[in-house]
């Protein structure tokens, strides 16, 4: 999950990151008087009104103004509240006391998926060219192995600043910063820390201007607190259901909708479903779904239920292959869940292609074809199961 810039701003914070001040607002009104509690106008006081999306660049789309007054940063507020970055449309601005630049430097630590490590790099040509700095002087950016166990302490810090080439005068400041942003990264169980730029001000202080922080939702379990920190108007009100029930689902933008064992085969599943569907006016999967090891009655429910709930679904694919699950428990699973879904009084009117192999096959097939559900349709082999339930979705498009 990515924060936005003033949840990582809070994050920060409650690790030590030195940090400014900063206030969300969601109207121009609520701006002006966060300006005004930030001092925008008193001696000169200016704020920074920040664009709140999950996407960068939002400097170069002028997503990021500077205001000398309340009246200005409502005004600056107006204009960004509602514009579009990237695709993103901006609902919130954070207002932040604006700093004096005087250098703009970058530091992030990420894992690193390839060499099966972390990665922390950092350069003195920080702010929004980064990627051009990355791409024309990879000299610039300093790239630095962090070990899992090692982690960063004042010695690793030191020597990424070392490589770096920070200036003398910051070196510890930043050397500093490096280390409890590492405790963010750790404690936080985060896949990515960023911070760009990470500033020198005209009084000699760093802080950390622009905070990206990516949380690896696999350690949710232990973070109870990030639960707080997720964006529930932004989330697919299907996805939020199957969460909510414990389902590893993810909503795509297709007709066919997939229920299978083990992420996988799901995953195969979507393949041979997409390049089946071309020959029927092009249909797609309509989601991922993989009901994992014990697909029981209750968990086959759950999932019929989401993909029968999506309107976009026009024919389902169970697609199952029995290990430890033999297929005739998925078999009992797909009977009962249809008789529970109908006894919640659900409308199950969309037809089902389902394909059993491996483990008690047979014996799964023989159940299904006993109960002679009138929407089930068996079929053998993955890659014909895949045929027809792209055929059936191609044809209730047309007769819709
Ligand atoms: P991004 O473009 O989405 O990465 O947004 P940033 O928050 O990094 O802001 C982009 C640029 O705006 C920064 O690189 C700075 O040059 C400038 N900026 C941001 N905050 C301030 C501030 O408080 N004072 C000044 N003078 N410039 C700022
Ligand atoms: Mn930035």
């Amino acid at each position: 999950m990515d924060l936005f810039e003033y949840q990582a701003r809070d994050v920060f914070a409650a690790h030590g990151v030195p940090v400014l001040d900063g206030a969300v607002a969601e109207t121009p009104e609520e701006a002006r008087a966060a300006a005004e509690r930030l001092g925008a106008g008193v001696d000169g006081g200016r704020v920074v009104v920040k664009a709140q999306v999950k996407t960068g660049g939002r400097g170069k789309a002028g997503g990021v103004k500077l205001a000398d007054s309340p009246q200005d940063a409502e005004d600056k507020a107006r204009q960004i509240l509602g514009m579009d970055i990237k695709g993103h449309t901006v609902h919130r601005v954070m207002l932040a006391p604006a700093a004096a630049i005087e250098e703009e430097y970058y530091f992030s630590v990420l894992l690193d998926r390839a060499n099966r490590t972390y990665l922390a790099m950092a350069s003195v040509e920080g702010g929004m060219e980064i990627e051009e700095v990355a791409a024309t002087k990879p000299e610039a950016l300093a790239r630095v192995a962090v070990d899992a166990l090692e982690g960063i302490d004042d010695a690793k810090a030191a020597a990424i600043v070392e490589q770096a080439s920070f200036p003398a005068e910051v070196r510890d400041q930043i050397a500093a910063a490096i280390v409890k942003l590492w405790g963010v990264f750790t404690a936080e169980d985060a896949t990515l820390v960023e911070v760009n730029p990470l500033v020198k001000t005209a009084d000699g202080r760093i802080v950390a201007l622009d905070g990206k922080v990516t949380l690896d939702e696999n350690a949710d379990f232990r973070h109870k607190d990030h639960e707080a920190l997720v964006d529930k108007s932004a989330a697919d009100p299907l996805e939020q259901r199957a969460k909510e029930k414990g389902l590893n689902y993810v909503k795509l933008d297709g007709e066919v909708g997939i229920i299978g064992n083990g992420a996988g085969l799901v995953m195969s599943t979507l393949d041979v479903v997409a390049y089946a569907g071309e020959d029927f006016g092009g249909v797609k999967p309509a989601n991922f779904l993989d009901i994992g090891g014990g697909a029981s009655a209750e968990v086959m429910a759950n999932g019929l239920e989401i993909i029968l709930s999506d309107p976009a679904v026009r024919s389902v694919f169970v697609n199952v292959f029995g290990g430890i699950t033999a297929c005739d428990a998925v078999a009992n699973g797909i009977v009962s869940a249809l008789a529970l879904l109908e006894s919640r009084g659900e409308t199950v009117d969309k037809p089902l292609v389902v394909r059993l192999d491996g483990n008690n096959a047979a014996e799964g097939r023989r159940i299904l074809d006993e109960a002679a559900h009138p929407l089930v349709t068996l079929v053998d082999t993955m890659d014909d199961a895949a045929r027809r339930a792209a055929e059936l979705a191609g044809a209730a498009g047309k007769g819709a």
